[in-house]
């Protein structure tokens, strides 16, 4: 291992030596779609900022068992615990069961991610297969005196969580501050302080999603699941708890509360990672505030804010630019710049698979500015994931790469052992850190008609040495040429 991972922790708010906990065994949760709509680009930034940090753990030799799960009930409209489930009004809107709304949008994200070449996480969870986990967890919490009951809910008490643990540390918020700033309760309400929580409400009768409970029928609060999901499959105490900043509070906060609570004690996560937002003219990327792209929008290019299409790679590669702490702003600029940027390191790969070694005279200073300047690639990344100094690095690279190419550089200067360093290297942190593909964005058509065309003039002035041989190798390419009356047309080879 070349230098040693540092994890910025917002739990700590410093930059911490990743160490885990059992290693060579890392656990990583991430908190998924709620699969009630399309995902927009800014949900993408996020899954895609956690794509890398699975991607870079797997490249230093972890084992990694990363989940990310899907939330298929109990996150309601607004986020909070009034108003209808998200899943359960997208159904009655559109006259679906409930888990059709579901399938239809698990399906579009799973396509999604391939399309940006986002990794499948080893197990992906939902909310509603883990019904039963989430009633004993509530149980639990309930048996330690640290939620009550209330016409059929379940609430979490935060005031006496607080009492013991810091009930805001994650955020940083003081409950102080929170209990002033909440509104108070009209005595209708079942909640013994606006703080507090719902692990389990009791479903109204227009309610379709809704299970059997000790406490009646009903459904699980939406913090419940991650804190379930996450600890069933990696333990009560795992590595890495990943999320949108946006999720930190009060999503994560109750998270810590509910898993300290059901373990008796103990922290559950340790390194705690939030990526920062996709904005729009310096907003939030979201639905609710209409401003949010979908990615077909931005392939197609039939966006208001875009005068041209983008590819999955670009947006990709327009990510990766920036940090993943750091907001990012959409804007038709950046991408234009991107895709140049994409291309150029595409180049440095193709470029560097026609290059082949022959030994020569050795340059020390060359050989220790190469080496050098592949161990950068891991610096970058060992900063907290920093894979904008890491595609910097690899623009140095690709200088580098075309030197050898132009013939202004010996390839010999530099050992077999330290060009194949090089091959390896900047393949590895290209294709598999970064994630980045080769695209095939030509037109299969124009380029035949360009063929074609040739075809015609070579034909015209008599060069049947040459019309044989453009009519052999697109044979050979499962092409043939159809010589019309009046046109030249192609069909494929069918004999
Ligand atoms: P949701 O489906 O709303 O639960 O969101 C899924 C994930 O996307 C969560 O981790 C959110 O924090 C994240 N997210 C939502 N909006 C944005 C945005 N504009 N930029 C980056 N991540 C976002
Ligand atoms: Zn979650």
């Amino acid at each position: 291992m070349i230098g040693k991972l540092k994890i910025y922790n917002t739990l700590s708010g410093e930059k911490e030596v990743f160490e885990p906990l059992n290693g060579p065994h890392v656990g990583m949760y991430v908190c998924g779609p709620t699969v009630y709509s399309d995902v927009h680009l800014g949900n993408i930034r996020t899954f895609m900022s956690f794509d890398v940090v699975y991607r870079y753990l797997s490249q230093l030799g972890y084992k990694v068992r990363y989940v990310r799960n899907i939330t298929d009930v109990g996150h309601l409209v607004g986020d909070a615990d009034e108003g209808e489930d998200k899943i359960g009004r997208k159904a009655k809107l559109e006259n679906l069961e409930p888990m059709e709304v579901v399938q239809r949008y698990t399906n579009g994200f799973h396509n999604e991610m391939k399309v940006f070449n986002i990794l499948e996480p080893s197990i992906e969870p939902t909310a509603t297969g883990h019904i039963v986990e989430q009633i004993e967890t509530t149980q639990r919490i309930l048996d330690q005196g640290l939620a009550y009951v209330s016409n059929g809910s379940v609430y979490f008490d935060v005031e006496k969580y607080n009492n013991e643990h810091n009930y805001g540390k994650l955020s940083g918020r003081v409950i102080e501050d929170l209990i002033s700033n909440t509104r108070t309760l009209d005595g209708q309400d079942e909640k013994r302080n606006p703080l507090d929580f719902a692990l389990w409400k009791n479903a109204n009768p227009e309610h379709i999603m809704r299970w059997p409970s000790p406490w009646g029928e009903g459904f699980p609060g939406w913090h419940l699941e991650c804190s379930v999901m996450s600890t069933k499959y990696l333990g009560e105490q795992f590595d890495i708890h990943g999320g949108g900043m946006d999720l930190k509070f009060p999503h994560h906060e109750c998270e810590i509360a509910q898993s300290k609570t059901a373990s008796g004690g103990k922290e559950p996560v340790k390194y705690w990672m939030h990526a920062n937002m996709l904005t729009v003219n310096g907003q939030k990327m979201s639905k609710s505030l209409g401003n949010s792209f979908l990615p077909n929008e931005l392939f197609q290019g039939s966006h208001e804010l875009l005068d041209q299409g983008y590819s999955p790679m670009t947006v990709r590669f327009f990510m990766l630019q920036t940090h993943y702490s750091s907001t990012l702003d959409f804007s038709n600029d950046a991408l234009k710049a991107a895709e140049k940027g994409y291309k150029k390191l595409m180049n440095g790969l193709a470029t560097l698979n026609k290059l082949t070694y022959t030994e020569g005279e050795v340059d020390q200073k060359l050989e220790e500015i190469i080496n050098k300047q592949l161990d950068s690639l891991y610096f970058g990344m060992n900063d907290d994931f920093n894979t904008a100094k890491t595609i910097a690095s690899l623009f140095n690279i690709t200088k580098q790469i075309n030197k050898f190419y132009l013939g202004q550089q010996e390839i010999g200067a530099v050992s077999k052992d330290t060009f194949d360093r090089l091959n390896q290297e900047f393949k590895r942190f290209v294709l598999d850190v970064l994630g980045l593909q080769e695209e095939n964005t030509t037109d299969f058509n124009s380029l035949l008609t360009l063929i074609l065309d040739e075809y015609k003039v070579s034909k015209q002035e008599k060069n049947y040495d040459k019309v044989d041989a453009i009519r052999a190798a697109l044979k050979e390419q499962g092409i043939l040429i159809k010589d019309m009356k009046d046109r030249i047309d192609w069909g494929w080879d069918d004999q």
